[in-house]
């Protein structure tokens, strides 16, 4: 339903004329993402857009959005840098729907002596790494879309990035967030140092994706940059036995700061530019510290590997795949072409089920795409995220012929993984495209209690729906 002009001029009147912004253009980049569906409803010309976008300066303001948004019965999606690529459920057909772009809270604050930094959601995570660079400071966490997400979304998403070994996803970097609850209440949460015995707001809100609240800062922990970082890189005959070296690296206490287990086609893909071209399997182990932090867990994590078969391959091979890896955005660019399709599901398992969700995946998916990799890139003592990549092509090459094809890939896939006793979330959200997905894995009676709690704490319904 179109949103009635009189209610946005009372927000106009609060927020400022500019920043309620109803042009296409506005609403078209607010409504965007990098989601295969929505890059092919864009290219059909059927993407829907918000109706308006408000882009309130401080929290006071967001908070005077909802209490608006609840008198007029408005819906709200919080916006960052729009670098999700499951897309969103957000539209009420029965209601306007307003998007809150958080790209004015730019502050930041520090506090060296406790090594925190509070920044506000709109921040882009790229720039405000720069800034604790430039007094050697690091968040660390290296996410691929460093240059595009912010503060907010990888709170809201819980962000992983490529060196997660050490500094953890942002579940383990925020020390507190600022939100304004769905009924226009400001909070903060505040877990540092330690505060962790009660029943706290934060680990609810953080991975919520703008369900039950609209956050407009993030305190985070920064560390000192590292000293050195030192890359060792082994190949497998096989993605078992390099999977296994790693389980045996996570059982000890020689624990990396950031993994990337790529299959023989990945491999095959990304690395020929950095002058890997052997039909293998390859682990890539970044080690990070000051030299003597960093001497015993590489030399017990190269004995591992070892071990197991490994053949010890250049450290170059790691340090360049980092560097390209890092910031790469074109493994999505296929979607933007007639036909062509990319995506990748974050799956997870524990180490005994691992194997059974990379095959069953494999089986599943490989009739139906020109590209199948398999890589684990995030692990842990319990089990590993393993991130499937794909690449198909329609026929005949329309946007609905993609879109027919890309949801008999999710099916195929998303089942396999959860037929073998995976999970389909690690990272990149749940959003539109594996909401279903993720009900049927959590359980009727989970997603029950999450749902009560969401009316809970938005009774009107104004932010999407869990
Ligand atoms: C090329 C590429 C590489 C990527 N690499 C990674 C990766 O390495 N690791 C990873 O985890 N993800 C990755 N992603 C996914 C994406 O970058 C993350 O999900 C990111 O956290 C989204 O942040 P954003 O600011 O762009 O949020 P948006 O895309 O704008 O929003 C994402 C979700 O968060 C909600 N949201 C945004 N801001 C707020 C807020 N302030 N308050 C409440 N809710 C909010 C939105 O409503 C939406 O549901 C990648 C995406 C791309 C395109």
């Amino acid at each position: 339903m179109p949103l009635d002009p009189q209610p946005l001029s009372v927000l106009s009147a609060r927020l400022g004329a500019e920043n309620i912004r109803t042009d296409d253009d506005a609403r078209a980049r607010a409504s965007g993402s990098w989601s295969p569906l929505y890059t092919k409803a864009k290219l059909a010309s059927t993407a829907t857009t918000v109706d308006a976008v408000a882009v309130p300066g401080d929290p006071d303001e967001v908070a005077a959005v909802v209490q608006w948004a609840k008198e007029h019965q408005v819906s709200l999606t919080p916006v960052g840098g729009g670098s999700g690529i499951t897309g969103k459920d957000d539209r009420d057909p029965a209601r306007g729907l307003v998007a809150v772009d958080l790209s004015r809270l730019q502050t930041v604050r520090w506090d060296e002596e406790s090594l925190l930094v509070h920044a506000g959601a709109g921040c882009v995570l790229g720039q405000l790494e720069e800034q604790l660079n430039a007094h050697d400071y690091t968040l660390g966490f290296m996410p691929q879309s460093l240059h595009l997400a912010t503060v907010g979304g990888a709170a809201a998403t819980n962000l992983v990035g490529l060196l997660s070994g050490r500094y953890g996803r942002l579940r383990e970097i925020a020390a507190g967030l600022e939100v304004v609850l769905a009924n226009g209440s400001l909070v903060r949460t505040q877990a540092d140092p330690g505060a962790g015995a009660a029943f706290d707001l934060q680990d609810l809100l953080i991975g919520s994706e703008g369900t039950l609240g609209i956050i407009t800062e993030v305190s985070l922990r920064m560390r000192p940059v590292p000293e050195v970082r030192a890359w060792a890189v082994f190949s497998f005959p096989t993605f078992s036995d390099a999977s296994e070296a790693l389980r045996l690296i996570y059982r000890s206490d020689a624990r990396p700061a950031g993994v990337r287990l790529l299959d023989t086609e990945a491999a095959g893909q990304r690395l020929a530019a950095a002058g890997f071209y052997a039909p293998a399997s390859l682990l890539l182990l970044a080690f990070e510290g000051d030299e003597l932090v960093q001497t015993g867990p590489y030399q017990v994590a190269y004995a591992i590997c070892q071990k197991i078969g490994g053949t010890p391959q250049a450290s170059e091979i790691g340090e360049n795949w980092f560097e390209e890896e890092r910031s790469r955005t074109d493994w999505l660019a296929p979607n933007a072409r007639a036909g062509g399709l990319a995506d990748a599901f974050a799956l997870s398992a524990t180490w005994s089920t691992l194997k059974a969700v990379h095959d069953a995946t494999q089986r599943a998916m490989a009739p139906l795409v020109t590209h199948l990799d398999a890589q684990i890139t995030h692990a842990y003592p319990t089990g590993a995220a393993l991130t499937i990549v794909f690449e198909a092509q329609a026929e005949p090459p329309t946007p609905e012929a993609s879109v027919r094809l890309y949801e008999r890939i999710v099916a195929a896939g998303l089942e396999a993984a959860l037929e073998s006793g995976g999970s389909i979330a690690h990272h990149y959200g749940v959003g539109r495209t594996r909401s279903g997905y993720f009900r049927r894995e959590r359980g009727p009676a989970a997603t029950a209690a999450l749902q009560a709690l969401k009316a809970a704490l938005d009774p009107d319904g104004l932010l999407p729906p869990v």
